[in-house]
């Protein structure tokens, strides 16, 4: 039966009130004090006139208040708009005003960044750190041991309102029911999560990749030792002292874990379950980390918008690890053509997922949310990702790449994806992204971006005094003939760069329109 996150952790705080909940550098919030906490957010948000299923927004870096609010707004039925501090001020004030919040959570930090867009803010700003970016949150809460009135919560009420990252136009404000979260805390139970796990969590709060492992494990009583920052040697210096089971990262931080030195240095035998998710996670780095890093590895290829969940256990198919596994129990992907017809089994087409818990819809954009939207001919309910795939005849999903990223040369489609995995094998390339420019001959033609290896023998690598413009010139011309010697006459490469690092969203995802917008032609 539903019971909603609230529910479910003051039973934690009934069953085990002094177990850690939440553990951020040395401060450490029991069971029973985030329940008592919750309670009292729940019941300020009631004093000042928030109903339930209305939004309120959080804009800070991650802290033990922000989860205490994110969990007593539940409480109260309010639904939470986690918002991510890098975006712009503006693009802030518009998520804000979307939402409809009448109070904004914030800190020294995104208060300052806000500065210049307050007056187009409805909200009302609350300090959670008692800076002066707002009113104190410590003065705002209402007395310890305050109770709200009981609120009944539907699955159907939004849960919380988590914008898109907005690469293709304005952020969408996905909305997430209470239904839709409850079934992945019913999916994190086979995974092991349970009183006794330790999740390291090093992303930001306001993404979904970090929310659907922070949830399930405050909610089936394991404790959350949050890194408000991700650092490699913290994190590995973290994980050991707290004895992790359980943890969720993107593909870039477990590249930059184990190419830490001291990774073998580090006892992480206390491991159970390792989770990645949102941006693509090559073949090679997942094979290692099952090498080198004790417990299972699991991939979840999905989107904040619910439309469907592929999984791959890279531990129990260890050559399927090219793949992003097989949908989740319940759930439904199939593939579509441009006119919206399914493809042949082996084909390849637009990924549509159906999943027993979706978005409500985009807030308060109809037309967005039926762009998003495809239906079977039984009229069954999907939604579009805009990535492109094609399943093996063992039902496992290879993703090729977005659809936007896909680069059209010479009338052939050519996925950046392929491309890239040939440039990762070349052993003094680290990183690579492959996007499509403009080009006379052949409309579009693509170009890579990589970053070399420390220590890679190359001349070109970042800090190597004898790096220059003539050495990294015959590097790039070099890595350019080497790869396109490998693939097919369509896909070649017109050019390779050298970058020190490529341009990442908060959440790890390679920025690729930057990447385009920074090509420039050489000179003919
Ligand atoms: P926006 O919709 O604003 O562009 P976004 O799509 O990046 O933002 P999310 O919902 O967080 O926002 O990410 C979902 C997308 O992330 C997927 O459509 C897919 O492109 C990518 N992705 C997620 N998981 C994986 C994975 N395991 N492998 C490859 N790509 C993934
Ligand atoms: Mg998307």
């Amino acid at each position: 039966p539903f019971a909603t996150y609230a529910e479910l952790i003051r039973e934690q705080a009934r069953t085990r009130p002094g177990h850690p909940a939440l553990i951020q550098d040395r401060r450490s919030v029991s069971f029973a004090t985030l329940d008592a906490m919750m309670d009292r957010v729940a019941a300020t948000l009631q004093r000042d006139g928030i109903r339930p299923t209305e939004a309120v927004a959080i804009c800070a870096g991650a802290s033990l208040e922000y989860a205490a609010v994110f969990l007593g707004a539940l409480r109260a039925g309010v639904a939470v708009a986690p918002l991510a501090p890098s975006s712009t001020p503006q693009s802030l004030a518009d998520m804000a005003a979307n939402a409809e919040a009448e109070l904004m959570f914030v800190d020294a930090a995104t208060a300052r960044e806000l500065a210049a867009v307050r007056a187009d803010i409805k909200a009302r700003f609350i300090a959670l750190d008692d800076s002066t970016g707002g009113e104190a949150f410590s003065r705002w809460l209402a007395p310890a041991g305050s109770v709200p009135t009981p609120v009944q919560v539907r699955p159907e009420w939004p849960f919380n309102i988590i914008y898109s990252s907005g690469t293709t136009g304005t952020p969408k404000g996905i909305v997430q029911p209470h239904g839709m979260r409850w079934s992945h805390v019913q999916r994190a139970r086979r995974q092991g999560y349970g009183p006794g796990s330790v999740t390291v969590i090093a992303t930001p709060l306001y993404s979904n990749t970090t929310l659907v492992s922070f949830f399930p494990t405050v909610t089936l009583g394991g404790t959350v030792v949050l890194m408000a920052k991700f650092d490699a040697a913290k994190y590995l210096a973290l994980a050991e002292k707290h004895r992790a089971t359980h943890t969720m990262l993107v593909p870039v931080q477990y590249q930059r874990l184990m190419a830490h030195p001291d990774f073998d240095r580090h006892d992480l035998s206390s491991f159970r379950m390792k989770l990645c998710t949102s941006a693509p996670f090559p073949a090679a780095l997942k094979a290692d980390i099952l090498k080198r890093w004790p417990g299972g590895l699991v991939e979840y290829y999905g989107m904040t918008e619910g439309g469907g969940t592929c999984i791959l256990a890279a531990h129990e198919h260890p050559d399927k690890l090219a793949t992003v596994g097989t949908p989740a129990e319940g759930h439904d992907m199939r593939l579509i053509d441009e006119a919206g017809h399914e493809v042949a089994r082996g084909e390849i087409g637009e990924v549509v997922g159906h999943s027993p818990a979706m978005m409500s819809g985009y807030h308060r954009q109809p037309d967005k949310t039926r762009e998003a939207e495809w239906y079977a001919p039984d009229g069954k309910r999907f939604i579009r990702t805009g990535d492109v795939g094609r399943f093996d005849e063992d039902g496992f999903l290879t993703l090729m790449d977005r659809k936007k990223d896909m680069v059209i040369s010479g009338g052939f489609n050519v996925y950046p994806s392929d491309l890239e995995a040939v440039l990762i094998q070349h052993p003094a390339v680290s990183e690579a992204a492959v996007v499509g420019v403009a080009s006379e001959r052949w409309g579009e033609t693509p170009v890579a971006f990589v970053t070399l290896r420390v220590g890679a023998g190359s001349l070109c690598v970042p800090g190597n005094p004898l790096r220059g413009q003539a050495t990294a010139k015959c590097t790039t011309d070099e890595l350019r003939e080497w790869a396109n010697a490998q693939l097919g006459k369509t896909q070649r490469l017109a050019a390779v760069e050298i970058v020190d690092a490529l341009p990442r969203s908060a959440i790890g995802k390679i920025l690729k329109r930057e990447l385009r917008d920074s090509f420039a032609p050489a000179e003919p």
